[in-house]
């Protein structure tokens, strides 16, 4: 038997004391508690609210902005990219924080990228997500440029997103 409180379960379901589930009937264990919020369920049923609960609660953490401002954080040097910050010397940078202009052309086509930050993270160096909007022969001629140019990161970061297509 287990007990699950209805009306609160969102906000307390982890943080209320264990012996609540336990299915102790003592009178004392429920004091603290409004008794209408209180209803027995199955612990096939609990089991199946937890994870659910579970799931929207890291979804809803993940959209927060504490939980943001965390993440979007560079691994190698500390920088906020959250907060729009990025070192110059530093390769997870990349030279930008969330956003930047498009890495194929340099910006020409006016298109957003956006830092991918567990890509980042892991490789220790700025990845994005981002297209192009030029005709594919102008991009070629861009990739070609930054060839000359002796670009090789911006070549091969450029030659990996075509290749993604
Ligand atoms: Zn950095
Ligand atoms: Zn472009």
């Amino acid at each position: 038997m287990c007990f699950v409180l209805t009306g609160i379960r969102k906000r307390n379901l982890f943080q209320l004391p264990g012996k609540m589930f336990e299915g102790n009937s003592e009178e004392e264990d429920f004091n603290t508690i409004p008794r209408q919020f209180a209803e027995q369920i199955s612990p096939q049923a609990f089991e199946t609210q937890k994870r659910v609960y579970t799931k929207s609660a890291v979804s809803d953490l993940q959209k927060s902005k504490e939980y943001k401002e965390w993440h979007q954080r560079c691994s190698s040097c500390g920088s906020s990219w959250f907060n729009g910050q990025w070192s110059s010397q530093c390769r997870e940078c990349g030279g930008f924080s969330m956003i930047r202009s498009c890495a194929i052309c340099n910006g020409h086509c006016g298109s957003t990228w956006y830092r991918d930050v567990d890509m980042s993270h892991r490789m220790k160096e700025g990845y994005w997500n981002g297209k192009c909007n030029l005709p594919e022969s102008e991009q070629t001629h861009f990739i070609l440029q930054n060839f000359v140019d002796n670009k090789e990161d911006t070549l091969i970061e450029a030659f990996g997103d075509l290749g993604k297509r």
